[in-house]
């Protein structure tokens, strides 16, 4: 007995999970206090269209500019935020940011397409809609047929009558739904049976060494099969090079993001970005199809 009653002592103080709890709550107030001093910014990507070399949208990426640390990317803070009380908060600001960004690019003359990340927890939240119609509302130049709303397969899909009547409800506001990270999770091929969707994004950890693993690349075939079958368009994220992307349109695959075309940048380089790819693909277009 006096042996159980240790071991379950051991249970309740152990140093380790301790420490660990204590971590995660200290993260979590540092990220309440960088949420007020506006510490958090979004990131841009380019998404391109192979076809043609059009950029047809770009999705926003969160990062922390944290004031000792530095620049932190979201694998270190969002799993502490997952099933936390910030969760939704941050997804909030997300949305909000990315709408208000691409506000300012509207008044600068230019009317992108942004992809946002939303959680699946955020997605379910009561509110999720609510505060979407006011953000747009607040913004009325932002057209939500400019809006994709990036969801991953998640558990908390699993009420997929839920999430499939939130999705259909931003649907009829006008934006996009893209299925993000597809073929990592277990229920891919439920989702894509049940939820309403405009584009499927093959995980960027097939797409990677697509060109060498004969699994990876099997898999890619398939997932932009699957696609084709289904009438969704396919974008594969994590195209590192220009080889990348011709296998890429060779198997079907219609758009492409990733290093090779460009890394996530700063707001404020989207447009002198902008400028130089439409003049290097212009250039390249007319040498493609000399004046006869
Ligand atoms: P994701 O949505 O699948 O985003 C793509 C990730 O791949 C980004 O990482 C991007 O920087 C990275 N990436 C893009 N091209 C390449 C490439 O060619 N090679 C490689 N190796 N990586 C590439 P990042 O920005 O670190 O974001 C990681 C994940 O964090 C995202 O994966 C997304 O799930 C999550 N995330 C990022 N921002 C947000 C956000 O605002 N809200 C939510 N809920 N999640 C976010
Ligand atoms: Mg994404
Ligand atoms: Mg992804
Ligand atoms: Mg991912």
């Amino acid at each position: 007995a006096a042996k159980e009653k240790g071991r379950n002592l051991l249970h309740f103080f152990d140093p380790e999970l301790d420490a660990h709890r204590r971590q995660r709550r200290e993260q979590l107030t540092e990220i309440t206090r960088a949420l007020e001093n506006e510490e958090f910014e979004l990131h841009f990507q380019p998404q391109v269209r192979i076809a043609d070399r059009q950029v047809t949208g770009f999705e926003a990426l969160i990062r922390w500019n944290h004031p000792e640390k530095g620049l932190l990317y979201p694998d270190s803070f969002l799993p502490t935020l997952e099933n936390s009380h910030l969760e939704v908060p941050l997804g909030q600001w997300v949305l909000k940011e990315a709408i208000y960004q691409m506000n300012l690019w509207h008044e600068a003359g230019e009317n992108l397409s942004v992809s946002i990340n939303i959680s699946a927890r955020h997605l379910m939240d009561r509110s999720f809609t609510r505060y979407l119609e006011s953000y747009l509302h607040s913004h009325p130049r932002v057209k939500p047929d400019r809006i994709t709303l990036e969801v991953l397969e998640s558990t908390a899909l699993e009420d997929t009558c839920r999430a499939r009547n939130v999705l259909a409800r931003c649907r009829k506001l006008g934006l996009h739904i893209a299925l993000d990270d597809f073929g990592t999770g277990f229920s891919s091929l439920t989702y894509l049976r049940t939820l309403p969707v405009d584009l499927v994004k093959i995980d960027k950890s097939f797409v990677i060494n697509m060109l060498n693993n004969v699994s990876d690349r099997a898999i890619v075939e398939s997932v932009i099969f699957l696609g084709q079958r289904f009438a969704h368009p396919i974008l594969a994220e994590g195209v590192e090079t220009m080889a990348h992307a011709s296998a890429l349109r060779d198997l079907g695959c219609e758009y492409i993001q990733g290093y090779g075309v460009a890394r996530p940048m700063q707001a404020h380089k989207i447009e002198g970005w902008l400028q130089e790819w439409r003049r290097h693909t212009a250039r390249k277009q007319s040498r493609e199809r000399p004046a006869s």
